[in-house]
């Protein structure tokens, strides 16, 4: 596939995994467009880094995906999508009785809403142009559940559910829509996590990614950023155009159990 004609716009990729992907896609020569919700002189920053770096055309764009209209915007503003990556995501940890109203609101309009609006701004272009990809970054926790983060898990099940449907309605064009379903990555969030984890548990690092952050994950490893890119890379290349509506798990093993 020769990325070099293709636009990716990968949604809320200033950071970690979708960094990654934007970085994957820079390197193979496509134009990429970065995404977060504020307007901070660092993120065109970083994205005019991309571009000198890869030689290629690398553009920050804000929307607050929080808002219908911004995530639509978003899509619009970019008439030539050839592929789209919906990643951006938050969380929040609490038990359902205590679950804030407005955090519900939030995750469900960030990791699920949002993938709805810009796939329905996308589509319509990838029909014009004859051709599109639509990878949604769902989770282990869009395939298995885990207490205390209902408002995640309900939207990351029904982003595969989406995922499907979206499929089924672009199954007689070249356009193709799947779900990744990490494991825990270690993007520098996670990372960030450790040293307090160490204090909390009184372990060595060791212990704390094997015992506490992976313990659920049977290959006792993390997921890589650059594995995310490599498997968004390969959903939106020729041997994945019978590839449509459905999950790639990278999760060391974890929906096995
Ligand atoms: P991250 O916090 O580094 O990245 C999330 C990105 O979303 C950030 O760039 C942030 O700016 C953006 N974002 C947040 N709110 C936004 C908003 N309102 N509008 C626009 N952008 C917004 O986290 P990450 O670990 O890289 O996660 C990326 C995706 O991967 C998420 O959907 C997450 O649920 C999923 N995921 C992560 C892991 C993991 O272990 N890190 C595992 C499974 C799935």
């Amino acid at each position: 596939m020769d990325f070099s004609t293709k636009t990716v716009l990968v949604t809320g990729s200033t950071t970690g995994i979708g960094l990654g992907i934007v970085n994957k896609f820079a390197s193979l020569g496509a134009n990429v467009i970065l995404n977060s919700f504020d307007n901070n002189p660092d993120n065109h920053e970083l994205a005019s880094q991309i571009a000198e770096k890869y030689c290629t055309n690398a553009i920050f764009k804000k929307a607050d995906l929080i808002y219908p209209d911004e995530a639509r915007k978003l899509v619009t503003d970019t008439p030539d999508i050839d592929i789209l990556v919906n990643n951006a995501g938050i969380q929040y940890v609490s038990p359902i009785e205590d679950f804030p109203s407005e955090k519900w609101n939030d995750i469900i309009a960030v990791n699920l809403s949002s993938a709805f609006h810009t796939i329905a701004e996308a589509l319509p272009i990838m029909k014009r142009k004859g051709w599109g990809r639509i990878i949604n970054i769902s989770s282990v926790h869009g395939l298995r559940a885990s207490p205390y983060k209902s408002a995640y898990i309900s939207a990351k099940h029904g982003i595969i559910g989406l995922t499907k449907t979206v499929a089924l309605e672009t199954a007689e064009m070249p356009i193709t829509c799947n779900a990744i379903c990490p494991g825990y990555v270690l993007t520098p969030l996670v990372e960030s996590q450790i040293p307090d984890q160490m204090k909390v548990h009184n372990k060595d690092r060791e212990a704390i990614i094997r015992d506490v952050m992976l313990a659920r994950q049977p290959s006792k490893e993390f997921v890589s950023e650059e594995q995310i890119a490599d498997a968004t890379v390969f959903l939106c290349s020729e041997s994945a155009d019978q590839i449509t509506g459905t999950t790639l798990s990278l999760d060391g093993g974890w929906t096995s159990m």
